[in-house]
């Protein structure tokens, strides 16, 4: 198997596309939308600390937003963007990180892969195959996470839409990142991953609000 994607209705035989998509996204491009997530998730994880620290959180908010917007389907099918993307998205990371660091706030207990890896533009596609769907191996759990993915990357195009338009609701954003970093919580029940998926529900309808 190449990659792995079920996020929307055309999934191959209704369970995933596993060699390309019916939608007509190679394997390699969805291996990269995969590490882009991640690698959002990982700017999440220090970008919560840092509001919670009362630092400016913008570009962090806003590019988090967008790079979810470019992950749902048919976005956006250009390998070369996403490679970018994820260059992009590893400086923002560490640079949010040094941020932190220079404000005296302690990060040593964020260890999380999708917080701390680092590698060559050239490996990007071997770490991509790594940090997918399946990486999650108890269904359950990983249906969960991605039920509230899904609904993210859905909350993120309202939003994105609106912010272009000039409305802002912070609360949204903090809901986001919150939700990204959730999806990396081993220690999360099913009970509340599905309070969770109600949650992205709620949110979902205050942002079509929002670009209403
Ligand atoms: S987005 Fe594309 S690759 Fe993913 S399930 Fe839909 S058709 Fe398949």
């Amino acid at each position: 198997m190449s990659m792995f994607c079920y996020q929307c209705q055309e999934a191959a035989a209704g369970t995933g596309c596993t060699a390309m998509g019916v939608c007509g996204k190679t394997s390699a491009l969805a291996n990269s939308q995969d590490l882009l997530l991640y690698t959002l998730k990982g700017i999440a994880l220090f970008n919560k600390e840092a509001r919670i620290h009362m630092l400016d959180t913008s570009e962090a908010d806003e590019f988090i937003m967008e790079g979810l917007f470019t992950t749902i389907t048919n976005a956006n099918f250009d390998y070369d963007f996403f490679s970018k993307k994820i260059s992009e998205a590893l400086q923002l990371r560490e640079k949010v990180k040094a941020k932190l660091i220079e404000n005296g706030i302690e990060i040593s207990d964020i260890k999380n892969d999708a917080a701390v890896w680092l590698t060559d533009k050239e490996k990007f596609d071997e770490k991509a195959k790594t940090v997918g769907v399946l990486k999650t191996k108890n269904e359950d759990i990983r249906s969960l996470r991605e039920l509230i993915i899904y609904g993210v990357k859905g909350l993120a195009a309202y939003v994105e839409h609106a912010f272009n338009l000039g409305y802002k609701n912070a609360e949204i954003f903090v809901f986001i990142e919150k939700t990204l970093v959730s999806t990396l919580d081993d220690t999360l029940t099913l009970d509340e991953l599905v309070a969770l998926t109600i949650e992205t529900g709620k949110f979902g309808v205050e942002a079509m609000a929002l670009l209403d």
